[in-house]
């Protein structure tokens, strides 16, 4: 038997990318858990942010945070951890970036050549206006560990040269809805890789992966799955995703493209009846 896992990113995804709703999404992601499929998030947010939605939409389990910076599980989880996991509260947690402090290290004189502003020049009220979000949910998604976020100000020329210095420390530069973001050698594919090898020792099966994304911060993610979907931005054109001319692309934005991937899939698997 062939077990589904779906790997989904939040911001224009899974959320609408101007109220940051997940509503039109819950039945799909209700029938999703009802059939036994893991629903986990691979997202650029915090730690602190998913924990809450996570909460609020009523979705537990495992979740990939910082685009792909560190894996984080449950106390309670029933998954097989590898040795590598470490306990963090009363969380596990697997690392895969180095610590926000040396990217900001490593910024800081790039400040000199390079024109942007970094989220830790931004005040609350700054974020705030850059992202829509109310006060509460900015201090959440100000609260990094592992990477940072840019507002780039200078050309692209002048982007590709500071990702080529960013590269020498090992650093990466992504480009995600609203941001670019700093990270270490990580991205949300090999998050996903890493994690769906542990489901792998949990199930036993054969797994078919399923990734949904909107941006180029999502590609790696999308290029490794069985099935990657991309989610019709309301902000953006579709990335493309190299070698694989068979993506989906979402009729609809956001929530409600989600939907109505998620809908086919799961009635295609044999999880859901048809309609
Ligand atoms: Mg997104």
């Amino acid at each position: 038997m062939t077990r589904l896992v779906i790997f989904t990113d939040l911001d224009g995804t899974l959320l609408d990318h101007y109220s940051y709703s997940a509503e039109p999404a819950r039945q799909a992601w209700e029938a999703a858990r009802a059939g036994g499929v893991p629903c986990i998030f691979n997202t650029s947010k915090t730690r602190a942010e998913v924990e809450q939605l996570q909460q609020k939409l009523g979705i537990d389990g495992p979740y990939i945070v910082e685009n792909g910076a560190s894996v984080w599980f449950p106390g309670d989880t029933d998954l097989p951890l590898p040795p590598d996991v470490q306990s963090a509260g009363d969380s596990y947690c697997k690392l895969l970036s180095v610590p926000r402090g040396e990217i900001l290290d490593v910024l800081k004189p790039l400040r000199h050549e390079f024109s942007f502003r970094s989220l830790s020049d931004m005040s609350v009220a700054e974020l705030m206006e850059r992202t829509g979000l109310e006060r509460q949910q900015a201090v959440l998604a100000a609260n990094r560990e592992f990477s940072e976020p840019l507002v780039w100000q200078d050309s692209e020329d002048a982007l590709k040269e500071c990702e080529k210095r960013l590269a020498r420390h090992n650093l990466h530069l992504v480009r995600g809805g609203r941001f670019h973001h700093v990270i270490g050698a990580c991205d949300k594919g090999q998050a996903m890789s890493w994690l769906l090898a542990v489901y792998q020792k949990a199930f036993g099966d054969a797994i078919t992966s399923v990734a949904l994304g909107d941006s180029d911060n999502d590609v790696d993610m999308l290029s490794a799955a069985d099935i990657p979907v991309v989610v019709r931005s309301p902000a953006h054109a579709p990335p493309a995703i190299p070698n694989r001319p068979e993506v989906c692309i979402t009729s609809s934005c956001g929530p409600e493209g989600w939907s109505e991937a998620v809908t086919s899939i799961l009635v295609r698997e044999g999880i859901t009846a048809p309609q």
